[in-house]
């Protein structure tokens, strides 16, 4: 029996390689991607907010914090291929048995991650930096609360075709100056748990201090959280061993 819990543990795991190694990116994010996104979260007083990275022991998730994290959001880019497959099985379980949410950043949709959890191969087209038009597709949903009908962004090209999953649901699509479309929110049901991806976030550009995209991710958290699932969920598929007709007297 779960418990309902006022605190969410949240884990903002970022590659942290771009920060460290190139100074545009650094002057853009000198606390790293990871840290300007717990700055925004943290003034929640309903949110833990913990810092993970590649380069810390165990690839930051050793299993005492995976195992107490509510929502994993996750930036990656230049070394996808470094992290584990046995972390990314873990964290794909972990999603499946509805224990947690996942939020999936930017280039994050080449992931190892979010390819094993979603079921893709992530492949995108991409361009230069360019103007943006986020579009509200979803008003009605929790992740577009406090969002206007569109706002824009400077960032990174991504564009149609995105080789994923039809999405459960289709929160945000974007157009870009030079006339190509994204599906740049999407939603995913994955076992028990839930996934959103979101498409800004390129490292030199500052999507992460523009107010409705920290509000998205703000509510994302909220969203992703784990369900109050009131029976166990196993990785496996567990054997019948009894008749519910037996109820009946039969
Ligand atoms: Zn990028």
């Amino acid at each position: 029996m779960s418990e309902k819990k006022s605190i969410l543990n949240v884990t903002v795991w970022n590659e942290y390689r771009h920060e460290r190694n190139e100074q545009a990116c650094h002057d853009v994010y000198p606390d790293g991607i990871h840290g300007c996104i717990k700055s925004f979260l943290d003034p929640d007083p309903t949110l833990n907010v913990r810092l993970a990275a590649l380069d810390d022991p165990e690839q930051g998730l050793p299993d005492e914090v995976l195992n107490s994290t509510d929502v994993l959001l996750w930036w990656g880019h230049m070394a996808h291929h470094e992290v584990s497959d046995a972390l990314v099985e873990k964290i794909r379980d972990r999603v499946y048995r509805g224990k947690m949410g996942l939020i999936v950043l930017h280039s994050g949709h080449h992931s190892k991650v979010f390819k094993a959890v979603v079921g893709t191969n992530g492949n995108l087209s991409w361009g230069r930096d360019q103007n943006e038009i986020v579009w509200n597709l979803l008003p009605g949903h929790p992740i577009t609360a406090g969002i206007p009908d569109h706002f824009e962004l400077f960032e990174e090209l991504y564009c149609e075709p995105f080789y994923v999953p039809q999405p459960d649901e289709l929160v945000f699509g974007s157009w870009f100056e030079d006339g190509f479309i994204f599906r740049s929110g999407l939603c995913y049901y994955r076992g028990a748990g839930k996934v959103f991806y979101f498409q800004p976030g390129h490292e030199y550009d500052r999507s992460f201090y523009n107010p409705y995209v920290r509000r998205i991710i703000q509510n994302a958290v909220k969203w992703a959280a784990p369900n109050e699932i009131v029976y166990p969920i196993e990785n496996g598929c567990p054997c019948i061993q009894y008749k519910l007709n037996d109820k009946f007297g039969q």
